[in-house]
């Protein structure tokens, strides 16, 4: 399959890693909108939100148990914030379920 976050999940594409282990990988955005902005993914590939299903859901809470440890490793002490775009509307432009982790900085009160 053509996408670039598996890609990256398989060493294909190398990133600046935060964090990996089986299940996911954490790593700086190529194109930083804050300080700090770290991409976490699941290894395994799932199309956006709309394809969470009861099967790969455990990637999604397994994620959210693993951010706080992803946000120190990434030098975030203060705060941060988590995003994660899904289709058109929202400019999802890779299409591989990913979370946007933003801090090391006073961030404005609204992205939209
Ligand atoms: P989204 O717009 O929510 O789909 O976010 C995709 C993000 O992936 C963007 O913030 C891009 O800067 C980032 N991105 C795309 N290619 C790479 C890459 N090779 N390494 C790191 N980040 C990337
Ligand atoms: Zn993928």
């Amino acid at each position: 399959m053509d996408c670039i976050f598996c890609k990256i999940a398989n060493g294909e594409i190398p990133s600046k890693k935060v964090y990996e282990d089986s299940f996911i990988l954490a790593f700086h955005d190529i194109n930083p909108e804050a300080k700090v902005h770290v991409l976490v993914i699941p290894k395994e590939h799932i199309h956006s939100c709309d394809f969470v299903n009861k099967s790969n859901s455990f990637n999604v809470s397994y994620i959210f148990e693993k951010i706080p440890e992803i946000a120190r490793l990434a030098g975030i002490t203060n705060g941060y914030r988590v995003i994660t775009n899904c289709g058109e509307d929202a400019c999802q432009s890779v299409k591989h379920l990913h979370f946007h982790i933003l801090g090391g900085e006073k961030l404005p009160e609204q992205i939209k």
